[in-house]
């Protein structure tokens, strides 16, 4: 029989000095994937440290002069439905409400949302070989396993596993950062965008986070943004992850674009900025031929196989198609999704 403690947390602070003291401990907030990859034998923790008594000093969802302020236990549905949220920080709301299933949005947080581990299956089967489940193992994708759905960009010889979740890919579009406590009982603010590594020489490392670190809130700043969208491509219209998903943020002046933001879900190692595309379309007036051009350069670089190769073709599409439907041309957008449009 495995032992397994289970520990309430009486405040932030304790659960990151239960986190930091002794090996094994692991956070568990809403549940929906620490017991998930528990059940099938891919993690083991000795220690559970349960965080949800904590929800009344951090769910709130608070607004100031600085932008919002999500705390990490506020759930995937609460923050979806924020009124405000949706307004004025709209990729946040599509993005979480283009995730799992509205039982999984009830359950699941913020906080656990970010942490969330890729589904590559080979991962998530306790036999097959992995890098990222246990380093030095090999990688059963890249050893004539199956890769379709695998990242194309940010890969290493190590793991191509893409990053699974809609939620940091929209907050990265939207310069957001997090507020995280160590087992020192420090504080620290993290951009979003820096959170998730590539895989590297080390794919057993997700983000840049430690032992002992909880994530306090999301922090979005006030809006410098004209509009922001998210727009994700699977396999059916709900209940699955992302494919390609693109998140753009832009400030628009007089019909031009002096600002914006490309992130990449879904075809990448973690949630992707694409500053070479961003620097292409920065201060000129989009148009499809401008779209395109972006499009392209964001999938420089892709590593494609037999396999994945509609992957690139998909997320030229899906790019093109969400800078222009951001940018307010829906017609050009329409004409990417039926005929290619370029
Ligand atoms: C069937 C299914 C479909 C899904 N589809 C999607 C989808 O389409 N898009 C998407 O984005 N996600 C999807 N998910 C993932 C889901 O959104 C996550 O499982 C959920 O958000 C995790 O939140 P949680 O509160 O349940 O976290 P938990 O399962 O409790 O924790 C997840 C991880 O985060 C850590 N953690 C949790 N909170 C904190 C904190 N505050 N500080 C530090 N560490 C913390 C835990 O230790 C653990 O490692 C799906 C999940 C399932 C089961
Ligand atoms: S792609 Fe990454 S997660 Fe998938 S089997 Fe290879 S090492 Fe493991």
């Amino acid at each position: 029989m495995t032992h397994l403690g289970f520990e309430r947390a009486a405040d932030a602070a304790d659960a990151s000095h239960r986190l930091g003291t002794g090996p094994g401990a692991q956070i568990l907030a809403g549940g929906t994937g620490t017991v998930d990859l528990m059940r099938l034998g891919v993690t083991a923790p000795e220690r559970l440290v349960e965080i949800l008594d904590l929800r009344a000093e951090h769910a709130a969802i608070l607004f100031g002069r600085a932008g919002a302020s999500i705390g990490a236990l506020a759930t995937m549905a609460e923050v979806a439905a924020h009124p405000a949220i949706r307004a004025r920080w709209t990729a946040v709301a599509e993005a979480l409400n283009q995730s799992a299933s509205p039982q999984i949005r009830n359950a699941a947080t913020i906080g656990g949302n970010l942490l969330q581990r890729t589904r590559c299956a080979y991962f998530r089967d306790a036999a097959s070989p992995c890098n990222k489940r246990r380093p030095g193992t090999g990688c059963s994708a890249l050893e004539g396993g199956l890769t379709w759905d695998l990242a194309i960009l940010g890969t290493s010889p190590h793991c191509i596993a893409n990053y699974p979740g809609d939620l940091a890919v929209a907050l990265s579009a939207l310069d957001a950062s997090i507020t995280v406590v160590g087992a020192d009982g420090n504080w620290r603010s993290v951009a979003v965008e820096d959170l998730h590594r590539e895989p590297g020489e080390r794919p057993d490392l997700d983000t840049v986070l430690g032992a002992g670190d909880l994530i306090l809130a999301a922090h979005l700043p006030e809006l410098h943004w004209s509009r922001s969208s998210y727009l994700k491509v699977r396999d059916r219209e709900s209940y699955a992850f992302a494919l390609v998903s693109v998140a753009v943020a832009l400030r628009l002046e007089e019909g031009r674009i002096v600002d914006l933001r490309i992130v990449l879900g879904g075809l990448a190692t973690k949630p992707l900025r694409c500053r070479a595309a961003e620097e292409a379309v920065r201060g000129r007036s989009l148009d499809l031929h401008l779209a395109a051009q972006a499009a392209a350069l964001c999938l420089e670089g892709a590593q494609v196989d037999a396999e994945r190769a509609f992957k690139a073709e998909q997320g030229r599409r899906a790019i093109a198609r969400a800078l222009l439907a951001a940018g307010g041309h829906e017609k050009a957008a329409c004409r990417v999704v039926f005929r290619g449009g370029f």
